[in-house]
């Protein structure tokens, strides 16, 4: 009898726990990649950052379109990749209608955060200091990209 008690009184907890995680998460944003990692999910649900000079795209060199990693709708094309020595995956322009930016406040500054028009997931930070005409620096997870080479 206590036993059980205790069981449920778990379970409950578990769920109190659990239920407005689980909320937030699926309130706009739907995990559509079953495979993601943990800490892919934090990137892009939670809006966390890798750390930098860990992404395996710095050095992607090859001509392809970068998808985004949950839906997989294609966001840049490498023809817009450049090495900004920032650490992480950088692009002078977006694929049109790939993104959508909100203000963001957080770490006390302004910055313009960018997500994916498509899903929603959070992918980086676009900045005013690109190298090209467009004068636009996307600063992108590399977790959050998957690379899919032309040929
Ligand atoms: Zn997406």
């Amino acid at each position: 009898m206590r036993r059980n008690f205790l069981k449920s009184l778990g379970i409950s907890l578990l769920s109190v726990i659990f239920f407005p995680y689980k909320f937030l998460y699926s309130a706009t944003k739907k995990i559509i990649n079953k495979n993601l990692t943990d800490e892919q999910k934090n990137i892009l649900f939670n809006e966390g950052t890798e750390r930098p000079f860990t992404s395996s795209l710095l050095k992607e060199k090859r001509e392809g379109f970068y998808h985004c990693a949950n839906c997989d709708v294609k966001l840049f094309s490498s023809n817009s990749k450049f090495d900004s020595g920032t650490g992480w995956p950088s692009f002078t322009e977006a694929l049109p209608g790939a993104f959508k930016t909100k203000i963001d406040y957080t770490l006390g500054m302004k910055r313009i955060e960018y997500h994916c028009a498509n899903c929603g997931v959070h992918h980086g930070h676009v900045f005013e200091d690109g190298p090209s005409e467009t004068g636009k620096r996307y600063c992108n997870n590399g977790l959050c990209l998957i690379f899919k080479p032309s040929n």
